[in-house]
Parts: structure tokens; sequence; C-alpha cells
């Protein structure tokens, strides 16, 4: 019997219009915009897969909650709801809210990283290694070999490597490492899962000792359902149950509400020692405020507090985790070359199987997220030499192994017939790939250049397909 069809599991009760641009518009606004999809208008966009962070819908429920935020200076009724869901859903005994993730990391880093400290992580993540560094950390990915191999398809891609942790704790001694930073799941690995298997021995061995482990639980749901689904003897529990059990396997947490807490601006740092907290709270009034609001209104705590809540149902994560699966089987099926195993939030096209005819120097990645939005008006982003930028001493393009295009799935944004949309065009592109041209960069700015550099078309008179 063939397997019974599932849908989204809400109904839609407000709906924002799309704006669809006809293929000449289309045109303009890619020109306007340099050929960079960072530099595109929204109101130009008509499926927006550029990120997922602070793009989910809020439910009704979170709505409503806006209303009963309580704004008050001290005391707001609304952090005691966001701090109850913190501790029932995570349970850690202590929370500060922050505004987002990164507030949470810059408060961990200052307290616990000293001058000349060794941070061990899987795989590295933009703002936290920054955190890490800006405090006189070394980021040190512990992260297995295989997260590397964009095609190796493991279950439990973002596991640590615990002969590497070891070796590490041999090499520079427990004392230079002040916590683990965790991440469940590993963004920068394409959305890849820990095992609880993985996660337990990370935390015997650093308690064995005496280092903290601290999660960056942005994407821990997505990670939870990848445990339930895959994982011997957790088929039967629930989301929190699994939940729960993952961060009994750790000391605390940086998280950011933009991911899955289902809201569109927030964070917390949460921990389970007393001493660690008292000396956050001293110093959360520095950065974020007062530690009953830290950075965030009254109304965006509420919303907080419920989007934990809703993000802990099982229905909602596995309809997540499936619509970027059912859109990356459409492209696996048709052939085109996708990063493996699909992971939690998004689905990367690999550019140099795409267009092997384009030199990297041609700039892949960001040509097909250019043609991409030329044939469908649907946005990605570019994460390949671009983003990559250059080598400080050579100045030459750093050259990375991957060149893709993510394509990331807001949660609970669009219904699977967006997804068949993005995946009819990604398989015309495919199709006629050999009709794609390349970029040259026209205007590259020092620092962080895949946000705001330009591009054109190498061959004048096309227009990319
Ligand atoms: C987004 C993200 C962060 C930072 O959170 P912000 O809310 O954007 O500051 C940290 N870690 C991971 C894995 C993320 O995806």
């Amino acid at each position: 019997m063939n397997k019974r069809r599932t849908a989204e599991p809400y109904k839609i009760k407000a709906v924002e219009p799309l704006n669809m641009l006809s293929r000449e518009e289309r045109e303009e606004a890619l020109k306007r915009a340099g050929y960079n999809t960072f530099l595109l208008d929204s109101k130009d966009v008509y499926i927006d897969l550029l990120t997922d962070s602070g793009t989910s819908a809020m439910s009704d429920q979170q709505w409503g909650a806006l209303m009963v935020g309580d704004e008050a200076y001290a005391g707001s009724k609304s952090w005691y709801r966001l701090r109850d869901a913190v501790q029932e859903i995570y349970g850690y005994k202590y929370v500060l809210p922050t505004h987002q993730g990164r507030g949470a990391e810059n408060l961990l880093s200052q307290l616990m990283i000293k001058e000349g400290d060794y941070v061990p992580g899987n795989m590295y993540f933009t703002t936290t290694r920054t955190h890490q560094e800006l405090n006189g950390g070394t980021f040190v990915d512990v992260i297995i070999d295989e997260a590397h191999d964009p095609f190796a398809e493991l279950d439990f891609k973002g596991n640590i490597d615990i002969t590497k942790l070891q070796k590490l704790i041999d090499d520079v001694g427990a004392d230079r490492l002040p916590y683990v930073c965790l991440a469940v799941t590993v963004n920068m690995a394409g959305g890849q899962p820990v095992s609880m298997a993985n996660m337990r021995e990370v935390y015997e061995l650093c308690q064995h000792y005496g280092i903290s482990v601290m999660y960056d639980a942005t994407r821990c749901v997505e990670n939870a359902y990848f445990i339930k689904e895959r994982e011997d003897g957790y088929q039967d529990k629930t989301i929190k149950e699994i939940l729960k059990e993952m961060f009994s396997y750790s000391d605390g947490c940086t998280m950011s509400g933009k991911k899955d807490a289902l809201v569109n601006i927030g964070g917390f740092l949460a921990m389970n020692d007393e001493e660690l907290y008292i000396r956050s709270r001293e110093l959360v009034v520095v950065y974020e405020g007062m530690p009953t609001y830290g950075g965030m209104a009254g109304r965006d705590m509420e919303a907080m507090a419920q989007g934990i809540y809703e993000a802990a149902d099982d229905h909602f994560i596995e309809h997540r985790i499936q619509q970027v699966r059912y859109l990356g089987e459409q492209l696996i099926n048709a052939g085109v070359p996708v990063v493996r195993p699909i992971g939690g939030h998004a689905i990367y096209l690999d550019a140099r199987q795409f267009l092997p005819h384009l030199e990297q120097e041609q700039f892949p990645a960001q040509s097909l997220a250019a043609a991409l939005y030329l044939d469908s008006g649907v946005r990605g982003m570019e994460r390949g030499i671009v983003s990559a930028g250059r080598n400080k001493e050579t100045g030459k393009h750093n050259k990375p192994k991957l060149e893709l295009v993510r394509l990331t799935i807001p949660r609970r944004v669009y219904t699977n017939n967006h997804m068949d949309v993005v995946a009819d065009s990604v398989i015309e592109l495919y199709q006629k790939r050999d009709q794609i041209t390349g970029l040259q960069m026209d205007y590259e700015p020092p620092t962080l250049r895949f946000f705001n550099a330009r591009f054109s078309p190498l061959v004048a008179s096309k227009t990319l397909i």
C-alpha cells in the first residue's frame, strides 16, 4: 500500500499576497540588485528561501499573546511565562532573555572564556566563533570528518569525534577548555543532527574532566525529530521527552528564538549553575537590559513562550522536516545534484556539478542563484567562493571545496505547492544548465563581500539564461 499523504498541520487564517513579477520585471530587478540575491528587494521576490532566521509564521495563539504582553520595565508577567516555558521544555534551572542568539553568545563567551582558552565545537558558526575569539578563545573543530563531505550518507553527521575531543584535552589540558560548544543541529554542515548517544558520551567525558557542555540549541527541535526518526529506542518517545533528555546532557545553552522558537526576534541564555547565573545576571544589564526583559519587549517574550510550546509539538516538527525533504527528494529524483543527506532546514544545490562548464572564478553558485530568481522569482543564497572572501595574506580568492546555493525553508510560511514551484524551476534550469552563463564581479566590498557585491553576466548580450 502506498504511504498515506499528509498535509500541513495548520489552516490559514490570514494571508499575505505574494508579488508575482513578469520575466521582464525580474530581469530589471536582478540588474538593479547587481545579480546578488542579498540585494533584491523583498517586494520583487515570489518565494523567499534566503533564510529561516526570523522568518517563521506565528500562530493565532502567538498573535493573541502579543496583546497580553506585559511591558513593565521590571518583573514583567511575560518574562515569567517565558522562563516557565524554558524550564518546562528545556529543563534548565536558570534563564536570561537576550535580544537574539548572538546576545546570549556574547554573555556566555565573556563569562566563561579566558585569554588562551580553547573552545571545541562541532563545526563553527559565524557569530558563535566570533564571540569566542573576541574573548581570547580559539575555536577547535572536533566534528567527525564525514561532516565535511557533502555526500557522505550518515544518520548523525553532526556528531563530535570523541577521539578528537580527547586529543585536544590531552594536548592543551582540561583547564584550558572552559566548555564544549555542541550545536544541535549543525547549521554549517547543512542542518545535520547529533545523536543522543553522542551527546551522552560527550557529556560523560566532559564531566570526568570537569569541563562544561553548552549547547547551541538554535535548531534543537529539528535535532530531536531526527533522533526520534533514526536512533534506536526513541521511536515511541515524544519530541518533548527527547528534548528533555538531550538537554539533560548539558550544563546550559544559548538559543536564537528566531529559529526553533517560532518568533521573528528574541533569544535566551540558560544554565543550571547558580554561580554562573548570578554572574550572567550582572552582565545582562550591561548589554541587553534588565534580567526580566533582556532586549525583548514584553509582547515578544509572550510570543516566544508560546512558540516554544508549539515548536515542541510532534505534528509541527514532523511536517517541518518532511517539507524540507519533500522539496529535496523531488530534486534528487530528477537527478539534480544536492548535498546529502537532506538536513533539517535547507536544501543545498551543488553548483559545481550543476554548472561544470563554469570555472569557480566565474561564480557558479552566484550565477545559479541569480538564474533561479530570473526563472521563477525564487530567492536562495550563494554559499561558495563569494561568501568565502579572499585570503588575507595573498589577496587571492579563497576557493572553498563547496560551491553551493542554499534554499532555506521558513517555518510554517509556505505550503508544499510552493515547494513544487521551486522544484519545477530548479529542475527546468538543470535541464538547460549548459545555457547558464557565469558572472563577473564589478564591485567587491572589502569585508563580508557576499552581502553587497555586484555582478554582471560574463556574456554581456546574454541575461544568464
Ligand atoms: C542563527 C544562529 C545563531 C545566532 O542567532 P541570532 O539570533 O541570529 O543572533 C547561532 N547559532 C546558530 C546555529 C544559528 O543558526
